[in-house]
C-alpha cells in the first residue's frame, strides 16, 4: 500500500484524555479514532492489526477443535431470565425496547444464547464434547470506560463455550483451550502468565486469567511466586498459615477515650502501638445479612473471599445509618466485644493478644482485648489480601505483587447453567444429565492494546511481525531523484510479488526527517530505507524496528535478505 494513497492520519500530539502508552500511541499512529466515550473506530491501519489478532485466535481455536458460528448481539430478555442474569447484570447491560416494547440486550456475553442453542440442538452423548466460538462484539455499559480499547464499552471478544458430557471430559477440554491460548499469546509477541482467578459473578469453580505484566496500564493485581510459580490475583491468592506467634500474658480489658480517633494511623499513633497490634472491624451487608469482618490493623479485607465464605451473591460496605442502628456506633469505633452481630474473623487475628479494637462507643476504644475471652468469633477464615512479601501458599517463599492487563479469562462452569436452563443431553446410562460446561474469552482489543504496552519506546510502536499492520515499509527518502524513486518502486514490486505485505513510503512532499519519525510511530517491524546510502554506496539500510539495528544489504539480495528476517520474527515468538 502505497501511504500517498492509504488513510494514515498521524498525529504529533495525543489527545489530554489518553493516559497509557497504548492508546496514545494507536490515536498518534492513526490506528483507531474515538466516537464517544468507551466506543472506537478502527481505521485502515488499526483493522489490519486488530484482524491479525483475529486470525491468530481463530487458528489456534480451530486447531484446537473449536468450531465457529455467530450469535446475534441483539437478544431476547426471556433467556437471561432463566439465569437471572436479566437483573444481576445491573446497570452494565445495554438493554433496548423494540417497537412492540418486548425487552432485548446487546449481549455482554453469549452463555444464555449458547445454552439455548444447544439444549435444542444437542441430544446426545455422541455429539459430545462440543466447543463453539465467535468473535463478535460485546456491549457493557462500563462505569469507567478508559484506556482506549482496554476498557471500551463495545469491544471485539473471542468467546468461547464448551459442552461435555462429564467433569472429566470438561478437564480435557479446558486444558486444550487453555494450552490454545498461550500458542494464541505468544504468538501476538505477548508475555504471558496464567493466574489462579476467582470466579466472580459469572459463576463456576475454576477460573485462570491470562494477564500481562503492565504497571501503568494493569488492572488486575495479582501475586506471582519466583520459585514455584503460584500465581493468582488478589481476589483468589490464598494466605499461607501464619507462624504461631509467642504467647503473651492476658492483660486486663481496658476502654479507653481516644476522641476523634477514627482511622487505624490516628488511633495507632494516639496509643503508641503499631498497627499490627490493632483489629479494624468492618461491618457488612452480604445479600442482606450483616456480618462484622475483622482483620489485623495493617491488613485489607477481601471483600471476594468474604463474599464466597458466606456464599453470598451481593457483598457491600454497611452505610452509616446501617452501622449506627446495628453497632451503636460510627465506622471508626466499630469492634467485636459486646457486639450483637455475627462475626467472621480473619485466621490471623487468633495469632493476636492484648490488641486494640473499637469499643462500639464513639470516641473509645478497648486495649488489651483478647479472642475467646473477650468475644467469640462465629468464623474463623482465610480473608484478608495477600502483600508483596507474604509467604507463597505453595512453597513459603516471600511472592512478589505485580498489575496487569487481563487479556484472556476461563472457566469451568460445570452444571451452573445448564442446570438453570434445562439443557441436558441423553447420557450412555440412558439418564437424562445437564452438560458440563466451560467458557473462554479474549478481549481481541485489549490484545491489541497489550501488545503495544508490551512492544513500544518513546518514539512509537514495535510490532511484533505477527500483528503488524504490514510487515516491511519501504522509505523513499526522495521522490524527486531518479535512481532513489525508481529503485524505490522497483523494490516495492518486488516485495509485493513475494508476497510481503508491503507499506511503502511514496509520499514526495515529505521530508526525511518526517518519514523516519512516522515510520517508528507506526512501527513496521522492517524498514528499507532507500536513500543516501544508495546514492553512496549502491546499498539499502535495513532497520529492525525492534532492536533499532542498522543493516547495509545490496539491493539484489534484498529480498531474500528481508524475507529470512520476517522468518526469524515468525519462528521466535513461538519459542
Ligand atoms: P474485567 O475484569 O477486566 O472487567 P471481565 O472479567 O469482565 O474483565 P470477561 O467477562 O471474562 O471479562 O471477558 C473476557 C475478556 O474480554 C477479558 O479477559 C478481557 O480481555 C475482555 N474484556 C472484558 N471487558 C472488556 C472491556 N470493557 N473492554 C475491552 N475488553 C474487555
Ligand atoms: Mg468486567
Amino acid at each position: 500500500m502505497r501511504i500517498s494513497e492509504t488513510f494514515l492520519p498521524t498525529l504529533r500530539e495525543a489527545p489530554q484524555d489518553a493516559e497509557i502508552v497504548s492508546h496514545k500511541l494507536m490515536l498518534k499512529a492513526g490506528l483507531i479514532r474515538k466516537v464517544a466515550s468507551g466506543v472506537y473506530s478502527f481505521l485502515p491501519l488499526g483493522l489490519r492489526s486488530l484482524k491479525k489478532v483475529e486470525r491468530i485466535i481463530r487458528e489456534e481455536m480451530d486447531r484446537a477443535g473449536a468450531l465457529e458460528l455467530l450469535f446475534p448481539a441483539i437478544l431476547p430478555r426471556e433467556i437471561w431470565d432463566e439465569t437471572g442474569r436479566w437483573s444481576l447484570y445491573g446497570n452494565e447491560m445495554f438493554k433496548l425496547k423494540d417497537r412492540k416494547g418486548r425487552d432485548f440486550c446487546l449481549g455482554p456475553t453469549h452463555e444464555e444464547a449458547v445454552v439455548d442453542l444447544a439444549r435444542g440442538e444437542l441430544r446426545s452423548y455422541k455429539e459430545l464434547p462440543k466447543t463453539f466460538y465467535q468473535i463478535q462484539a460485546k456491549y457493557r455499559d462500563e462505569i469507567r470506560p478508559r484506556f482506549g480499547l482496554m476498557r471500551a464499552r463495545e469491544f471485539l471478544m473471542k468467546d468461547a463455550y464448551s459442552f461435555d458430557a462429564s467433569e472429566e471430559g470438561l478437564e480435557k477440554t479446558y486444558e486444550k483451550i487453555f494450552n490454545a491460548y498461550i500458542r494464541i499469546f505468544k504468538r501476538c509477541g505477548l508475555t504471558v502468565i496464567p493466574i489462579d482467578a476467582d470466579s466472580g459473578a459469572i459463576g463456576g469453580k475454576v477460573s485462570n486469567e491470562f494477564v500481562v505484566i503492565s504497571e501503568k496500564a494493569g488492572e488486575s493485581e495479582f501475586v506471582y511466586c519466583p520459585k514455584c510459580g503460584y500465581a493468582a490475583n488478589i481476589e483468589a491468592a490464598k494466605c499461607a498459615e501464619d507462624m504461631p506467634s509467642e504467647k503473651e500474658e492476658m492483660l486486663p480489658l481496658k476502654k479507653v477515650a481516644t476522641p476523634n480517633k477514627k482511622t487505624i494511623d490516628e488511633v495507632s499513633k494516639f496509643l503508641n502501638v503499631p498497627s499490627a497490634k490493632l483489629v479494624k472491624s468492618l461491618l457488612y451487608k452480604i445479600d442482606g445479612e450483616f456480618v462484622l469482618a475483622l482483620v489485623r490493623g495493617d491488613d485489607e479485607l477481601n471483600e471476594v473471599k468474604l463474599k464466597n465464605l458466606l456464599h453470598g451473591q451481593f457483598i457491600s460496605p454497611a452505610n452509616d445509618d446501617e452501622i449506627k442502628n446495628i453497632m451503636g456506633a460510627s465506622a471508626g469505633s466499630l469492634g467485636p466485644v459486646n457486639a450483637n452481630v455475627k462475626i467472621v474473623a480473619d485466621k490471623r487475628i487468633m495469632n493476636m493478644y492484648n490488641f486494640v479494637c473499637g469499643a462500639n462507643e464513639d470516641g473509645f476504644h478497648f486495649i488489651n482485648v483478647n479472642v475467646n475471652r473477650d468475644f467469640s468469633p462465629d468464623t474463623v477464615s482465610d480473608i484478608r489480601n495477600v502483600k508483596e512479601g507474604d509467604k507463597c501458599p505453595k512453597c513459603g517463599t516471600p511472592l512478589k505483587l505485580y498489575e496487569g492487563i487481563e487479556v484472556g479469562h476461563t472457566f469451568k462452569l460445570g452444571t451452573k447453567y445448564s442446570e438453570k436452563m434445562n439443557a441436558k443431553f441423553l447420557d450412555k446410562d440412558g439418564k437424562e444429565k445437564y452438560f458440563v460446561m466451560g467458557c473462554y474469552g479474549i478481549g481481541v482489543g485489549r490484545t491489541m492494546a497489550a501488545v503495544i504496552e508490551e512492544h513500544h519506546d518513546k518514539f512509537g510502536i514495535k510490532w511484533p511481525v505477527s500483528v503488524a499492520p504490514y510487515e516491511v515499509e519501504i522509505l523513499s527518502l526522495n521522490m524527486g531523484d531518479d535512481l532513489i524513486s525508481n529503485i524505490s518502486e522497483e523494490l516495492y514490486k518486488l516485495f509485493s510479488d513475494k508476497g510481503m505485505e508491503v507499506l511503502f513510503d511514496d509520499r514526495a512532499d515529505v521530508s526525511a526527517g518526517v518519514k523516519f519519525n512516522d515510520a517508528d510511530l507506526i512501527g513496521i517491524p522492517i524498514q528499507v530505507i532507500v536513500g543516501r546510502t544508495l546514492k553512496k554506496e549502491g546499498k539499502l539500510e535495513i532497520k529492525d524496528r525492534e532492536s533499532g539495528e542498522k543493516m547495509l544489504v545490496d539491493k539484489d539480495s534484498a529480498v531474500h535478505f528481508v524475507l529470512n528476517m520476517l522468518k526469524e520474527k515468525v519462528d521466535a515468538l513461538l519459542k
